[in-house]
């Protein structure tokens, strides 16, 4: 996002008057900014990833571990350190939500080479220890998707007490100075989305129920008429943008390939999240569940009762199916337009506005999409711009509509071309792991688009597989819809040869469900599998021994997950509790559970303490820092 230039935030009544004036400008914005871009063309592949960490304070004594507060301290001196030499740095650091997180990303976005491959474990390692060179005593950089005892009493460092009755969350867990301070916009949303909502957030886990787990499992149902006797009630945006998670953005060579890459990452999201599965335990309780999603999409969700279908339509517009954090509702490429069959909620008179431009159906739909939401942080100094060179209302709406895939368009004055990010994976506990997520992905674009597949399946099935990767075990234990056919009529022999199947037919002609094994690793004689396709791919390019090593162990590491011989980090962290001395089988996370876990986790990160049940049996990393001149090209 940018370095958050600090501004002054609107109040939410005064954000709320200019509802209407962002999303005007916000439009003509676009329009311009599309009429100026949309033929831009040969932009070359680049990507890069952002990891979010968590810093957790130890205390050897008491046996505890605390989120630390001390993310903007740190921030302050690496920010400082890019000011001084923007060009120059091999990392990039921004804030998070959290008063005790912090976003990492490589200094600049990788290329187009397979050796690239070989740095990104090494820049990620290096992230981490220029953070660490920063941390006190006790002070530990923790990639982890959640906090386990986030909520908890006590649970940050220094201590700070929630305030149900004032401030900007007003939550029964969550005090606001655990909030990001360094920056208004995040205490802003907070309020805003409360206030606009009109009561605070209201996110209700199923509890892992166990042998001596009590119903209630505490005394929430009786603080609040929100929460649910046998569910870990949550109450505020931090439990969920309070979590961390692994993204990635790539640029495409034109706006079109952007829509295709969009469109066919899109199926894969719950494959992925399923596959990086990394947050069973909220509020200190094991859940019945394994991801973050669902808790981060109803932390932000701040739609009325009207627009959530419990009022009849009197105040607002849209009646509307999702919260603003959620997987995609619509394909943006020809290909994918049949397969849109949720009904999607669209402001029309901007749709018109948008077609009247020579913006096509597909993505006027898209961004009218979009534009249902109303801005919900707004700063005096960005309320007027120029709308034939800003982008900025338009960037207020598209950024806090947070969802599976995001289609970027480039920033205005800038070499950057149309980009997706793919935002669904959690993040691992290990940079091994982090990388090898992240390549393996860059490497299926790379497969996409040679090969021309074709993974759509209705929005629908896409949102059923979304709801099926949160289940508990589900990367093992569950079956997804997917594509049976994924080639298309220019797909090379090979890839055909392997999946014959009618392409027009019934539904279930075409969609099948799959485990993610199956998906990932293939299925005798039906579907050949993701790995499989890479290899395929591979085979046909020059890769140097080292690049091959890389990739082959990252692909290695990826088959074993999803085979089920390694565990998820959600599986792993399950029996790391159920296994603990302390743990009473009532599905607690005690204090003690918690140092010893995380205590672990971070043995495992740093290489301290073997982990093969999590990592499988990997040779040691061969990556380097900078790329020696092997010049394979990645294709497409
Ligand atoms: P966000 O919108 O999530 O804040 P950023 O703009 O900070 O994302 O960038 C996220 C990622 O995009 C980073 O990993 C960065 O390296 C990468 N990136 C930067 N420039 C490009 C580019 N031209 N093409 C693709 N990725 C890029
Ligand atoms: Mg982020
Ligand atoms: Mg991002």
């Amino acid at each position: 996002m940018g370095l958050l230039t600090i501004g002054n935030p609107l109040s939410w009544e005064e954000t709320k008057k200019l509802s209407d004036h962002v999303r005007k400008h916000g439009i003509i914005q676009f329009i311009n900014l599309y009429k100026r871009l949309k033929d831009r063309q040969g932009d070359i592949l680049k990507w890069g990833d952002e990891v979010e960490y968590i810093l957790v304070k130890f205390d050897e004594e008491a046996k505890t571990a605390k989120v630390s507060l001390r993310a903007v301290d740190i921030l302050n001196i690496l920010q400082e350190r890019e000011e001084a030499n923007p060009t120059g740095v091999k990392s990039l650091w921004r804030p998070e939500y959290g008063a005790y997180m912090v976003e990492g990303t490589p200094g600049k976005p990788y290329g187009g080479l397979l050796a690239h491959f070989n740095i990104v474990e090494a820049n990620m390692k290096y992230r981490r220890e220029e953070v660490e060179e920063l941390l006190l005593d006790g002070e530990a950089l923790m990639s982890i998707t959640n906090f386990p005892r986030l909520g908890c009493e006590d649970f940050s460092f220094p201590i700070a007490k929630p305030t149900p009755d004032q401030g900007a969350t007003r939550s029964l867990f969550f005090p606001d100075e655990v909030i990001y301070p360094g920056h208004p916009r995040f205490k802003t949303l907070s309020q805003n989305i409360r206030e606009r909502r009109g009561e605070k957030v209201a996110i209700n886990i199923p509890v892992f129920k166990d042998e001596k787990t009590v119903i209630p499992v505490d005394d929430s149902h009786l603080r609040s008429k929100a929460a649910l006797p046998d569910h870990i009630y949550l109450d505020a945006m931090g439990f969920g943008m309070g979590c961390c998670c692994l993204q990635l953005t790539f640029q495409a060579c034109n706006i079109n390939e952007a829509r295709i890459l969009y469109d066919q990452l899109t199926p894969l999201s719950p494959i992925m999240l399923a596959l990086t599965a990394a947050a069973p335990i909220f509020r200190g309780f094991l859940a019945d569940i394994d991801c973050r999603w669902y808790i981060i999409s109803g932390s932000v969700d701040d739609r009325t009762p009207e627009e959530r279908g419990l009022k009849p339509l009197n105040n607002n517009k849209f009646v509307i199916g999702k919260s603003r954090f959620d997987s995609i509702d619509s394909y943006l490429s020809p290909q994918g337009e049949k397969y849109n069959d949720v009904p999607l909620t669209y402001d029309k008179e901007i749709y018109n506005q948008l077609r009247e431009n020579d913006i096509d159906h597909l993505l006027a739909e898209h961004v009218a999409h979009l534009f249902i939401r109303d801005s919900v942080s707004l700063f005096t100094e960005k309320v007027n711009q120029d709308d034939e060179q800003d982008t900025d209302h338009f960037e207020n709406i598209q950024s806090t509509n947070w969802q599976t895939l995001r289609f970027k368009p480039p920033p205005p004055n800038s070499t950057i071309g149309w980009r997706v990010e793919f935002r669904p994976c959690e993040i691992q506990i290990t940079d091994f792991e982090n990388a090898a997520i992240v390549c393996f992905v860059v490497l299926m674009t790379r497969v996409i688009l040679s090969f021309k597949l074709n993974f759509l399946i209705p929005i629908s099935k896409v949102d059923e597989n979304m709801r099926t990767a949160q289940k508990k075990g589900a990367c093992l234990n569950e079956k997804f819809w997917f594509r049976k056919d994924i080639t298309t009529q220019i797909s090379p022999p090979e890839a055909n040869e392997c999946c014959k199947g009618a392409s027009n037919g019934s539904n279930c002609d075409v969609f099948t469900k799959m485990t993610v094994n199956e998906i990932i690793n293939g299925k005798n004689g039906e579907f050949p599998g993701l790995i499989p396709l890479i290899n395929n791919y591979l085979s046909g390019m020059e890769v140097d021994a080292d690049t091959h090593c890389t990739i082959q162990r990252y692909l290695k590491f990826i088959q074993r997950r999803a085979s089920g011989e390694i565990l998820t980090t959600a599986s792993w962290i399950r029996n790391f509790v159920t296994g603990h001395e302390d743990y009473k089988m009532d599905s607690k996370v005690s204090d003690r559970i918690n140092f010893d876990l995380l205590k672990t986790v971070k043995g495992i990160q740093s290489g301290m303490i073997a982990c093969p049940e999590l990592l499988g049996y990997c040779p040691v990393s061969k990556t380097v820092e900078k790329i020696p001149p092997a010049m394979s090209k990645v294709a497409g």
